[in-house]
């Protein structure tokens, strides 16, 4: 047993922080909180606290990576050093890299590039504080960002994780899960396609868990994705 693994992941019927089997951690999204981004999204969710903000469309530099036929997407995903207990080392590394590109691909698809060519349209997701879900965070921050930038999209994209910990598949681990747990599958999409934008996995699921993890990671993108409408209603009203 590792330092700090829990002897339980489930007791009673209920995980280590009270929640059960299929519940979410606590959710809240703001829309609209940077005056100097074009538009910007604050998430918590759980002990996560996510910043997003878009910038554009606008000029690309270099000058070289414009395309002629739509505007070119880049989203870069930072963790801050005092995000985690151990302090990590600021800068970029491959873990950040992996993230900020399937963000782009997990994104990418719901964006009206084809509107804006030659320019780009950058996101900057910043984790100010970590636990376990900081890329599906990061997604959910990023796509109300986007539309709060009014950056013309088919529609939003709502991202949550499902995992297997103790033996039983779960929604939405937490960092003691996350560390410890069997298997960790972070998803997003595209509600209205029922089309899956982002699909990766730690650990190991047979076939029939995996397929009961990937329902449960879905329904809880649909209730992140109500969030995500509340809070820009909150911001600009209507129905
Ligand atoms: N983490 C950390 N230090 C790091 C990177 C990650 O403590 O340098 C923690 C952090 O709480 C993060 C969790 O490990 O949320 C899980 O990281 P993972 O790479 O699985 O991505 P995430 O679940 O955040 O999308």
């Amino acid at each position: 047993m590792k330092v700090g693994e829990p002897e339980k992941f489930i007791v009673k019927g209920k995980r280590l922080d009270g929640r059960k089997l299929d519940e979410l951690r606590e959710i809240k999204i703001e829309a609209g909180i940077l005056k100097r981004a074009d538009g910007s999204a604050y998430v918590e969710w759980g002990g996560n606290k996510v910043m997003a903000a878009c910038y554009g469309p606008r000029e690309v530099h270099p000058r070289h990576l414009a395309r002629s036929d739509k505007a070119i997407l880049r989203c870069t995903y930072n963790m801050a050093p005092f995000s985690v207990s151990d302090r990590k080392r600021p800068g970029p590394d491959r873990r950040s890299r992996e993230i900020s590109k399937v963000t782009r691909e997990a994104l990418e698809p719901v964006v009206f590039t084809n509107l804006f060519p030659r320019t780009a349209i950058d996101v900057f997701i910043e984790v100010l504080q970590a636990n376990a879900g900081t890329r599906c965070t990061g997604i959910a921050a990023a796509s109300v960002a986007l539309a709060d930038a009014g950056i013309p999209m088919r529609d939003l994209v709502p991202s949550c994780a499902a995992g297997k910990v103790g033996g039983e598949i779960v929604l939405d681990l937490f960092d003691v899960e996350d560390n410890f747990g069997e298997a960790d599958l972070p998803v997003a999409m595209i509600p209205r396609k029922n089309e899956i934008t982002l699909l990766q996995m730690d650990g190991n699921l047979t076939q029939e868990e995996f397929e009961k993890a990937l329902k449960l990671a879905m329904e809880g993108c649909i209730k992140v994705y109500e969030l995500q409408k509340e809070a820009l209603r909150r911001k600009y009203g209507g129905a």
